[in-house]
């Protein structure tokens, strides 16, 4: 059920409205928008009984939400959702959001030389897993914490917001308190308790689509954060399980248009764990943004033949630079525009 409010109900009838559906039972999701606050009711197995909601001062109408998602819907708030940052850098607006760095924090002198140029080329996020999943449990899994107080450095020097992964409720807190953003990994899309116990952080959540998650999984599981009252959800398209053999994954780009007309949070493009190989990801890198994605994910290594982890699908810095520059041309074509950090060169070489 959603309660509309009308335009200009005060807030203290909305407190109203708010306090009436926790005496219910029920618990109230207030999402101001910039017309009017709707107020999304969850906790309710069938009906709830509209007639008294309805009745109450500054209520424009009580409607149904008919799909399985409700707060990530369009249904409940018009506007697209806009996740901004402390160094001015923002997810789901007008501006263009790009996150680049390695798959795998390795060291700090590796973390150190690659932030040095996604940052110079206007990256205002910066990406890497200190807890990683890998498929093999002999393969590297990552710094843990001494990879979060790396990323903690890179965020004090270049300026850049911090991206990285929580693979498990166990160390989900601490995840949390070193990131700007939460990563939930494809691999736990569907990882309910780890969903549940970030809906409870007040930190911005990005959820990659599962390997072979339907449009309305993906949306479930940014239900199940946002169910706990956590808003800031952020989507990443990086690619499904198809019988192609050209590439890693297929990267599915009609879901952006497809999530735009339902739901109103970002959605990301993930070119690189979308194909694979490092010569398609910048083609798929513009194609994403020509799709209308809110912008991408991208791996980017200084030594990619060495890296620990997805090498052949990093871009070496300057392909980096190159792709910034593309997708800064064709931004305006789709009513974006590409936002660079302060740490951004202003002569950005290629
Ligand atoms: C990653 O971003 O490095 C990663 C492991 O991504 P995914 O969960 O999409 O495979
Ligand atoms: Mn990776």
């Amino acid at each position: 059920m959603l309660v509309v409010m009308k335009a200009q109900a005060t807030a203290e009838e909305i407190q109203a409205v708010c306090d009436h559906i926790v005496q219910l039972g029920f618990r109230p999701h207030p999402l101001p928008g910039a017309q009017r606050t709707a107020i999304g009711i969850t906790g309710n197995q069938g009906e709830v009984n509209r007639g008294n909601l309805e009745s109450l001062s500054g209520v424009a109408e009580v409607i149904r939400v008919s799909k399985a998602y409700k707060l990530a819907s369009r249904d409940v708030r018009e506007e697209d959702t806009v996740i901004r940052f402390s160094n001015g850098a923002s997810i789901g607006g007008r501006d263009l959001a790009v996150i680049a760095g390695p798959c795998s924090i390795e060291s700090r002198e590796q973390a150190f030389a690659i932030a040095e140029q996604v940052a110079a080329a206007g990256a205002q996020f910066f990406r890497g897993g200190a807890y990683k999943p890998r498929t093999s449990p002999y393969a590297f899994q990552g710094l843990g914490l001494e990879g979060l107080k790396i990323l903690s450095e890179v965020r004090e020097k270049f300026g850049m917001r911090i991206v990285t992964e929580a693979l498990d409720t166990e160390t989900l807190d601490l995840v949390a308190e070193w990131a700007d953003v939460i990563q939930i990994g494809a691999r736990n899309m569907q990882n309910f308790s780890l969903l549940r116990k970030a809906g409870r952080l007040r930190k911005p959540v990005l959820i990659k689509r599962g390997m072979s998650a339907t449009l309305e999984e993906f949306l479930m599981a940014a239900e199940y954060v946002m169910s706990e009252g956590n808003y800031e959800v952020i989507l990443c398209e990086r690619g499904v399980r198809t019988f192609s053999d050209h590439a890693r994954n297929t990267l599915d780009l009609s879901i952006v248009p497809a999530l735009k007309h339902v739901s109103h949070l970002p959605i990301l493009v993930d070119p690189s764990h979308g194909t694979g190989r490092r010569d398609s990801v910048l083609p798929m890198a513009r194609a994403g943004i020509a799709a209308g994605a809110d912008g991408l994910i991208v791996e980017v290594h200084n030594h990619p033949e060495v890296a620990v982890s997805d090498g052949p699908q990093s871009l070496y810095p300057a392909q980096f630079a190159t792709m910034m520059n593309e997708i800064e041309q064709i931004a305006p074509i789709v009513g974006r525009n590409l936002a660079r950090g302060v740490a951004a060169s202003v002569a950005v070489k290629e």
